[in-house]
């Protein structure tokens, strides 16, 4: 795809790097980029085999999309890894070492800022002791053509670790095949179909996690579109950065998960909004994390006064292990919005039961081309329609397995359906849903289903009411999970409190969170513990480790709050 686009107009501007999402630092046209990615494969291809593992470690910059299109033309297996911050040093060594554990890499390429300190801070890993470096900068361009990649569609193209949000990350396979498929089926579902001049995109999200890297980098490569790139940083600490980019360049497509829509409809004034033009946005991608109906509400309404259409608002549901997207609805259309009871579980009725307060669930679309996914029953391995059951997922953008878990591998890739005639294989996602009407809804995942006198609660329910009982406790920053209590599964509510806070009465709080709760579940929790700001267990892509929240309330590690600080 990118030499097509090289044929074509090698001097359009493939990607723009703008580290604070005001100033372009650098562009990059198509030509330049396959001449860099061509120069850097032959430098990979001298000290690597094909099917080598290479690690790729960059702080945010164009210089990470040089070195994983450098690994394609090379044959070897990418694997993108978060970059280790030297004020957070252990976090990223944790995770480097637990990936080149994993994968052995032959080589680490790194390269543009902090070349050096991410070199210095990972160098000493024991994982790492036999891997050789490359510093992309030292590389000049070469004049010689490179050698055409011979991988095939069944050769794997990167290892993409999952998020880790349930447990330790593990490494998908994804093929050349899979990308190609992910990437047309997205062509589709974003309305790409027709590329009009101003098809954009604006890329914040990290290039190391599937959403960032399939459905923006890669998929601007795919298309032969142009795209922005802003640290994530900067846009968590000031989300209109994000929307400015947008209006700037007249984006038409980028995306996030909830929390960044939350962010932008709660955490940036009026008098920044001035000025900000969105009505070319057409494909506001949210995902990664249930979808919250009243979050869209609330962005539609602050920002529809600046062109931004409710019918661009593109919830969507996906997974590394799925290449990143399964399911989204039509281009161009409204959010579908249904009412269910609460509380759903495994093999529940989807009708709307009466008597319980109903939440409104957010419909994240279809499965395209050529892909399936089914509601089942993972007891019976039988599809269960108009029921609540596991999506399970058929079709060729599913990858090929974790990299060496054979076991993991076979339980997670290998389901088949109880009297399939064309015994299809199905990759079962551990995730709660059901379809209606065309559209998947989730309801959240198996493993941290918190189940109570029989009866299913989601930690996100509880969260989100845990988090409307005051204005000291920060959205999206709190966890709810079951521990075993002589023999009994009781709740546990975990919570950070607002940095600006000073002084609070902790037993009132509780007492609200209690009665909120009781209310609304008719649950009593064990205990509601309250943390320091920034100090809840989440992933590098942002999210909530519910598992690792309850394994640090065993150990009493979490970092408690106290009003003396
Ligand atoms: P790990 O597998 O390591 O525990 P992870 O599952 O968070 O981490 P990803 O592959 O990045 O890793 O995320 C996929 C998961 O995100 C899905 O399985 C699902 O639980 C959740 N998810 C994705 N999209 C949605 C959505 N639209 N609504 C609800 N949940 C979603
Ligand atoms: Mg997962």
């Amino acid at each position: 795809m990118l030499r097509n686009t090289v044929a074509d107009r090698p001097d359009d501007v493939a990607f723009q790097f703008l580290p604070t999402g005001e100033d372009e630092e650098r562009s990059l046209t198509w030509g330049a980029l396959e001449r860099r990615a061509a120069s850097i494969a032959a430098s990979i291809a001298e000290v690597t085999s094909p099917g080598d593992r290479v690690l790729l470690v960059f702080a945010p910059g164009l210089e990470f999309i040089e070195g994983f299109l450098a690994c394609q033309l090379a044959d070897v297996i990418a694997v993108p890894t978060y970059p280790p911050r030297p004020e957070r040093a252990w976090q990223g060594q944790r995770l480097v070492s637990s990936i080149a554990g994993s994968c052995r890499p032959a080589l680490v390429v790194t390269g543009g800022a902090f070349a050096g300190t991410i070199r210095q801070l990972l160098e000493g890993l024991p994982e790492l002791a036999a891997t050789k470096w490359l510093n992309t900068d030292l590389v000049a361009d070469s004049r010689r053509p490179a050698r055409a990649p011979r991988a095939a569609r069944s050769d794997v193209a990167l290892l993409q670790y999952t998020s880790g949000s349930t447990g330790e990350p593990k490494g998908v396979m994804v093929t050349h095949g899979n990308l190609v498929h992910n990437e047309e089926m997205m062509r589709r579902g974003f309305g790409h179909t027709e590329v009009t001049e101003y098809a954009a995109g604006v890329c914040w999200l990290p290039p190391y996690h599937d959403m960032g890297l399939m459905g923006h980098i890669l998929h601007a490569v795919y298309i032969g579109f142009p795209c922005a790139v802003i640290p994530p940083l900067g846009i968590l600490q000031w989300p209109v950065r994000w929307l400015k980019t947008l209006s700037k360049y007249r984006a038409d497509a980028s995306g996030g998960p909830n929390f960044i829509y939350e962010l932008c409809s709660h955490r940036i004034s009026e008098d920044l909004r001035a000025g900000l033009d969105l009505s070319r946005w057409n494909i506001a991608g949210v995902g990664a994390e249930p979808v919250r109906a009243k979050t869209l509400d609330d962005f539609i309404a602050a920002y529809e006064p600046y062109g931004f259409r409710r019918n661009a608002m593109y919830p969507c549901y996906g997974l590394a292990e799925g290449t990143l997207f399964v399911t989204g609805g039509d281009p161009h259309t409204e959010p579908v919005i249904r009412l269910s009871p609460r509380q759903l579980g495994q093999g529940d009725s989807i009708d709307l039961a009466t008597g319980e307060e109903p939440q409104r669930l957010v419909g994240c679309g279809h499965a395209w081309m050529d892909q399936s996914v089914l509601i089942v029953d993972p007891e019976t391995r039988l599809p269960c329609p108009g029921r609540v059951g596991e999506v399970w997922v058929s079709g060729a953008s599913v990858a090929a397995g974790y990299w060496e878990q054979p076991e993991a591998t076979s339980e997670t890739f290998g389901q088949q359906l109880a009297a399939d005639p064309e015994s299809r294989r199905f990759l079962r996602t551990g995730d709660l849903g059901f379809q209606d009407d065309g559209n998947l809804f989730v309801v959240g995942r198996l493993k941290d289903l918190i189940i109570i006198r029989g009866k299913n609660f989601h930690p996100q329910d509880l969260e989100i009411t845990v988090q409307g009982t005051h204005s000291a406790f920060r959205a999206d920053c709190g966890a709810a999970f079951g521990v075993d209590v002589g023999g009994e599964e009781r709740l546990v509510v975990v919570q950070e409190i607002d940095r600006q806070t000073r002084s609070l009465n902790l037993e009132d709080l509780r007492a609200q969170v209690r009665k909120a709760i009781l209310q609304s579940f008719d649950l009593r929790p064990h205990e509601i513990v309250f943390l320091r700001n920034g100090t809840l267990p989440k992933t590098t892509s942002g999210k909530v480790q519910r598992r690792e929240t309850k394994r640090r309330y065993l150990t009493g590690e979490l970092t408690l709050w106290t009003s003396t600080r």
